[in-house]
């Protein structure tokens, strides 16, 4: 048996409405908790994230009788689902808050409260009510349906709107869509796939990047078509179209690196989808030389998205370093392999036919003496320690001794390490003293020695 740390509690329903509202302004967004009257006359709760000036949806899918059970099933995810579609018609502004946003307090967190206070409009003639968190507190109105004239009849509309929300700049500048304007007369086109369905082509955008876990970044974007960029071709497409390559500051890759992710492991928030590798890396290809690239990109970015807006989640680093995993493993009682193969042959790479291998594992002490060096097969060391990491629960229980006498490890906060400083410059030192043939340093909490 491996003691494990004790697992938190789950959150509580205050706890739950505290991510989500703080969640809320940090990127930004509204939180809508909304109660519908359905046909039949039941009341369905629904919670979600939405962009100020979006209307609300003709429909409320929300399968819940209570916000209790709503707050208890909703995840952030969830709540930003479908974003896109909400939102694209929102109006667009730049995104300059002027602070972190204010915490909410104790009363705004009183889900029993809040409830009675969005049900206090359970009346027939009412179709239902929002409780909308903007700019750090509770904004309230009751929906109902508009009159049977104008672009929003029949539909659902709010009573009033919130005051507009302190962090909101100057407007994003946009023209009609061409495509859109000469293929419809009568209505939208099937699927426009220059605006995809705004109607509009921004020549700005707000990207958004976090990692959902207190780390929000806001970019500004802004095209002038009258001072285009004027960019050398950097490759050609098959068909002779140059292609450009826009400045670091506009490309999401550069970005990840300034974050420490892999720009591939960029995600949209709303739909989980990836980010497509030309927005990733600023790569336009320009067809007509009088085009701005960047109106270009900044268009490409802006289309089919909620106020026009990039929302991009930036996965949190998954691996420790190779001296923390080190300084983890010593503190449970074990020791770790390190193998290195310098120079070693790697036939079926087209690229590269001879580099490092790395390979990292857990093992008992006492198994330490009878190791035997595997060829190491990762092409790095962070991807040794990323998959050893990743897999550590494994190891441990598989380093759980099978004699019942013998103790087993346990977390020792005050374990002495004396692991060296430089780890994998040491070991790697230790490779190129015997290239292409795999060298392991087997680093226990008491001593390091290596294996050939
Ligand atoms: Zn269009």
């Amino acid at each position: 048996m491996v003691v494990a740390p004790r697992p938190p509690a789950p959150p509580t329903l205050p706890e739950r409405l505290a991510t989500l509202v703080t969640l809320a302004g940090q990127l930004c967004l509204d939180l809508v908790i909304e109660v519908r009257r359905q046909p039949g006359a039941a009341l369905t709760w629904a919670i979600r994230y939405d962009a100020p000036g979006a209307p609300p949806p003709a429909e409320q899918r929300g399968r819940f009788d209570s916000l209790g059970t709503a707050l208890d099933a909703v995840t952030v995810a969830g709540a930003l689902h479908g974003l896109h579609q909400r939102a694209l018609r929102a109006p667009a502004y730049l995104v300059i808050p002027d602070g972190p946003p204010s915490p909410p307090t104790t009363d705004d967190l009183d889900v029993q409260r809040l409830e009675k206070r969005i049900r206090t409009y359970d009346e027939p003639a009412v179709r239902g009510a929002q409780a909308i968190w903007r700019d750090g507190r509770w904004w309230h109105t009751k929906l109902r349906l508009s009159g049977p004239s104008g672009s929003d009849a029949g539909r659902c509309v709010r009573d009033r709107e919130p005051p507009e929300p302190s962090w909101q700049g100057p407007s994003i500048p946009y023209v009609d869509c061409p495509d859109c304007a000469t293929t419809s007369s009568n209505g939208l086109p099937p699927r426009c796939r220059t605006c995809r369905g705004a109607r509009r082509s921004y020549l700005g955008t707000v990207v958004t990047i976090t990692d959902l876990d207190g780390q929000v970044m806001h970019l500004n974007w802004l095209a002038d078509p009258d001072r285009p960029l004027r960019l050398s071709p950097v490759a050609l497409q098959p068909d002779g179209t140059p292609v450009v390559a826009l400045p670091s500051h506009y490309r999401l890759a550069h970005w990840a690196h300034i974050l420490g992710v892999r720009p591939e492991h960029l995600t949209e928030l709303g739909t989980s989808a990836p980010v497509d590798p030309g927005s990733r890396d600023g790569l336009i290809p320009l067809a007509d030389a009088t085009d701005d690239p960047l109106t270009l990109h900044l268009s490409r970015l802006s289309a089919g998205r909620p106020a026009a807006r990039l929302l991009v989640r930036s996965p949190l680093p998954d691996a420790p370093t190779l001296a923390e995993l080190i300084r983890l493993v010593h503190g449970l009682g074990l020791a770790l392999a390190v193998t290195v193969e310098v120079d070693q042959r790697r036939d079926g790479f087209s690229l590269r036919t001879r580099g490092e291998g790395w390979q990292v594992d857990v093992l008992r002490v006492d198994q330490a003496d009878r190791f035997a060096p595997q060829r190491p097969y990762h092409p790095s060391l962070a991807s040794a320690v990323a998959a050893c990491y990743a897999y550590l629960e494994l190891a441990i229980a598989s380093t759980v001794p099978t004699d019942p006498r013998q103790p087993i490890p346990v977390p020792q906060s005050s374990a002495t390490s004396i692991a060296p400083d430089d780890p994998e410059g040491m070991i790697r030192q230790l490779g190129r003293r015997h290239p292409g043939q795999p060298v392991t340093a087997i680093l226990t909490p008491t001593g390091c020695h290596v294996h050939t």
